[in-house]
């Protein structure tokens, strides 16, 4: 763990890494992983039962993640903290940074902050989170190891009164070098329904930890969405993580190109 470089003394406490040193290209982030509040926060205000609800984070993406890093040997980083709190895949400039309404729901706890608790809040979780991707894309980049981004989570199969008919999604945006065949693949799936940006697209700034880890290094990426009843048991889990794992296994490596574009100042450094 000493190796996955955490941003500062505490961020272990937010962040969790699992298999630093993986040898898959594929590198995992879980950006909703946790429904966890810390007590200085209460409940926010909120029910228990809210805190359970997709609102609070992407119920079953964690231990999808958890398998498929297993079975890619990929790293994978997680949050540790609820997207109430704050939501990790948000530039900070987002409205819904720390959300005053998720879906229909009010968050009492979140009305009325000031700047400083809004850095609070950027500090505890967010801060940690990017620190500790970017930490180890850079590693990995260093090295001249090939790095792709894949970001995990789940969505709610009924969203303001809409039923979303999607089993999983995969949203990306112009660079579909890898987004392209995992939906070919997935297409392929009898009785699976994909659906191409949806139910989000970029548009709706749910593309923020790829763009800011991958895209601006100019690395493949995209977002896996997985309908939460699909994953809410164990069995569905270990369906599609290893579902997912073996169409990842199966992709053509990338050549030296794009993937491996930002790597090259460092390497010649090196090798002089
Ligand atoms: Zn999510």
């Amino acid at each position: 763990m000493e190796k996955a470089r955490p941003a500062s003394p505490a961020s272990s406490d937010t962040v969790g890494v699992t298999n630093p040193g993986g040898s898959s290209p594929f590198v995992l982030t879980c950006d909703h992983a946790s429904n966890f509040l810390p007590a200085e926060f209460g409940t926010l205000g909120l029910a228990a039962e809210d805190l359970s609800r997709h609102i609070a984070w992407d119920p079953g993406a964690l231990p999808v993640a958890l398998r498929m890093a297993q079975a890619l040997d990929a790293t994978l980083v997680e949050t540790r903290i609820s997207r109430l709190i704050i939501d990790c895949n948000r530039p900070l400039d987002a409205p819904d940074l720390v959300p005053p309404v998720s879906e229909t729901t009010a968050i009492p706890g979140n009305a009325g902050l000031s700047d400083k608790q809004r850095a609070q809040r950027v500090a505890l979780s967010w801060q940690p989170f990017h620190d500790t991707i970017a930490g180890i894309i850079e590693d990995r980049l260093a090295r001249g190891q090939e790095t792709r981004l894949v970001s995990v989570h789940s969505f709610t199969p009924v969203y303001k009164g809409r039923n979303r008919p999607w089993h999983i999604g995969i949203i990306h945006d112009e660079d579909r070098r890898l987004a392209a065949p995992l939906i070919g693949a997935l297409q392929r799936l009898a009785g699976v329904t994909v659906g191409v940006n949806e139910p989000y697209s970029p548009a709706d700034r749910v593309y923020f930890t790829l763009e800011r880890h991958a895209r601006s290094r100019g690395l493949s990426c995209a977002m896996i969405e997985i309908r939460n009843d699909e994953i809410s048991g164990e069995t569905g889990q270990r369906k599609w993580a290893d579902l997912l794992a073996g169409i990842f296994l199966n992709l053509e490596p990338e050549e030296a190109k794009g993937s491996r574009r930002s790597a090259v100042g460092k390497s010649v450094q090196s090798a002089s």
